[in-house]
């Protein structure tokens, strides 16, 4: 999607302008990073435009010395992976000279760049702020993030800067790889696409951070999003945290399935939970690769162990493929796709209303919701609501006293009679 990259020294209001932009699209991504406790990564929208905000001074190393480092890099980033550039100032401190600084660099930069002008909350301020207009940078936008004000006008003229995001025209499924450093990822890629790498197409538009493979052999097709290659490219440090985790973001939402890749000598860690549940909550599906197999010395009872020590972080969606892989023997590397295929097959099932019903209802009756304040709930049909992913809605007398373990259990229902394997499933209940 786009986005909006709010860059600035510490202090300005950053956070505070992040926060009002992305209050109402809280649900999406909380503590993605999993180091730092802050969200600095959101949703947001304006005027029916969504949007990726992302708030560049919460990744900055807090240490004093590196202090004027991070910053830079932080605004180089900004420059190669946002949208539209938000570069906030403070009208009570004027301009600093790491507001120069910031300010040199992003003239060299081709993205659009606001000056904002923040806590201006009265006119004799207002005043005070044509002063910025010295950095060269174009008409500045006054705003006060702690009321809204000025925001709204902002925000009509940085969505004229959005890039349409069509519609790809190909209905391929596409794949994408995830997961840590060093785990496998572009050892995957290489050892599928080989030196088939010409037909790599770099896709114009938003998307152009990351590549689409076209991958077309051995009786399968689709696309595969790769952000791999392109990423040993930059200059920019490889393990400044929000920016893998903005490439993992981007390339998650362009994606219909995920292929989460652990190293087998280290298994499912936070940040890989992290990942596994933005993949669920933007309903995507999910493949789990337990790469580098090889290194593992073990039994009969080894894989089947692992499995459970993983599903047993994954809960409570534990319905999810997981394939131990070599991919230095090559070793099921081939089934992972197949497998990754299969997932995206289950993501685009459609259930017939009647089947549905005939197989559902019986189990219905047979376990009804408890009875609550004395008054029975009855399910009276079932139907499945056209979308990308799986979404079925329950009608039935009183949608508000059915709990969450009466909604697991019929989500179990659906997984054991219909294979929805690494996907995500939505359930509604909803009066007639
Ligand atoms: P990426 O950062 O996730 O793209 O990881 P790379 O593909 O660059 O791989 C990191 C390292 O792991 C490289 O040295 C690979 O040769 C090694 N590697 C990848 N897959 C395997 C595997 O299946 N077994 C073993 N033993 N090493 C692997």
């Amino acid at each position: 999607s786009n986005i909006i990259a709010i860059v600035g020294r510490p202090n300005v209001g950053k956070s505070t302008l992040f926060n009002r932009l992305t209050e109402s699209r809280k649900a999406i991504v909380d503590d993605f990073s999993g180091v730092t406790r802050d969200r600095h990564y959101g949703k947001a929208e304006w005027t029916d435009k969504e949007f990726t905000v992302i708030d560049t001074g919460g990744y900055v190393a807090n240490s004093e010395d590196l202090f004027e480092a991070a910053i830079r890099e932080q605004v180089v980033i900004a420059i190669e992976e946002a949208s539209v550039i938000i570069f906030m100032v403070d009208v009570t401190t004027g301009i600093t000279d790491l507001d120069d600084d910031i300010a040199n660099l992003l003239r060299k930069s081709k993205k659009p760049v606001f000056v904002v002008v923040n806590k201006v909350d009265n006119t004799a301020l207002e005043t005070e702020s044509s002063v910025f207009y010295s950095f060269g940078l174009g008409e500045i936008y006054t705003i006060s993030s702690m009321t809204g004000s000025g925001t709204g006008d902002l925000l009509d003229e940085v969505v004229k800067h959005f890039e349409d995001i069509q519609e790809e025209e190909n209905t391929l499924p596409k794949i994408t790889i995830v997961g840590r450093p060093n785990v496998g990822k572009s050892s995957l890629i290489n050892a599928l696409i080989g030196k088939d790498r010409n037909i790599v197409t770099p896709i114009a538009g938003t998307t152009r951070d990351s590549i689409h493979i076209h991958y077309n052999q051995y009786g399968h097709e689709f696309m595969f999003i790769d952000t791999a290659g392109l990423r040993k490219k930059t200059k920019v440090k490889e393990n400044i945290e929000f920016y893998s985790v903005m490439r993992t973001i981007k390339a998650l939402e362009d994606s219909d399935v995920v292929m989460l890749m652990l190293d087998a000598e280290e298994g499912l860690e936070s940040q890989d939970i992290n990942i596994f549940h933005l993949a669920e909550k933007n309903k995507k599906g999910v493949v789990i690769l337990v790469n580098k197999w090889d290194l593992i010395e073990k039994n009969d009872k080894t894989m089947k162990a692992f499995e459970e020590q993983i599903k047993q972080k994954l809960q409570p969606f534990t319905d999810v493929p997981i394939l131990f892989i070599s991919v230095l023997n090559k070793q099921r590397i081939f089934k992972a796709i197949e497998t990754a295929l299969e997932v995206q097959k289950n993501r685009s099932k459609k259930i017939p209303t009647s089947k549905l019903n005939d197989v559902l209802l019986p189990i219905i009756e047979a376990y009804p919701p408890p009875a609550t304040k004395g008054k029975y709930i009855k399910i009276k049909y079932i139907t499945q609501i056209n979308g990308v992913a799986p979404m079925f809605a329950f009608f039935c007398n009183l949608p508000q006293y059915i709990k969450e373990p009466y909604k697991r259990f019929i989500e179990n229902k659906l997984r054991e009679n219909f294979d929805f394997s690494g996907v995500p499933i939505q359930i509604y209940f909803r009066q007639k």
